[in-house]
C-alpha cells in the first residue's frame, strides 16, 4: 500500500483522529505513543459514537496488560455482544496477539490500523477470522513509533514481550 501524507484523508476518520490524539497524549506523558478508539455504528440512526478511547498505559500505570486497545475496551466498559458487533476499533498500531485475542473474543468486525510497519501483530489472524482490516499506513503513526523505539528500545521490547537486544 502506498504511504500517504494526506492528513485529511486519514484524519477524516473520527475514530483514527481520536486514536492519534490518545497516542500523542500518551507520548506527552512519557508513555508509549499508541492510541485506540472504539466506535459504535448505530444500525437504526446510522450515527457513529465513540464508546471509549484510551492509550497504552504500560509506563503510566506500570501495567502489564493495558495496551491501547485493552485500555479502550476497559474505558468502554461492559457491553453486550450486539454492541461489539456494530463496532469498529481504531488503533494507531497493528494489534499484538493479546489485543487481537480481545478483538476476536468480542467479535468486533472491523479494525482500522494506523500502521503495521514498525510492528506487525495479528493482522493475518484477524483476516483469517473474517475481520475487515483497513491499514492506513499513516505517516504520523509511523513517525511516533519510530521515534519512540529509537529512544526507548527496552521499554518497547518489554511492551511486546521481547528480550532486550
Ligand atoms: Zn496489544
Amino acid at each position: 500500500m502506498a504511504s500517504t501524507n494526506d492528513l485529511e484523508t486519514n484524519l477524516n476518520l473520527n475514530g483514527m483522529r481520536a486514536a492519534i490524539a490518545q497516542a500523542k497524549k500518551s507520548e506527552a506523558e512519557g508513555g508509549i505513543p499508541i492510541g485506540s478508539a472504539l466506535v459504535y455504528h448505530d444500525p437504526v440512526t446510522k450515527e457513529d459514537k465513540i464508546l471509549g478511547q484510551s492509550h497504552n498505559q504500560r509506563v503510566q500505570k506500570a501495567s502489564a496488560t493495558l495496551h491501547a486497545e485493552i485500555a479502550t475496551l476497559e474505558v468502554a466498559g461492559r457491553l453486550k455482544a450486539d454492541v461489539y458487533r456494530n463496532c469498529t476499533i481504531y488503533t494507531t498500531l497493528s494489534p499484538c496477539s493479546m489485543c487481537t485475542g480481545a478483538i476476536l473474543l468480542f467479535k468486533i468486525p472491523r479494525v482500522v490500523i494506523g500502521e503495521n510497519i514498525t510492528f506487525l501483530g495479528g493482522d493475518d489472524l484477524l483476516r483469517a477470522h473474517g475481520v475487515e482490516l483497513t491499514i492506513l499506513d499513516d505517516i504520523n503513526c509511523k513517525e511516533m513509533m519510530t521515534e519512540f523505539i529509537k529512544k526507548h528500545p527496552n521499554e518497547w521490547n518489554e511492551d511486546i514481550g521481547e528480550k532486550d537486544s
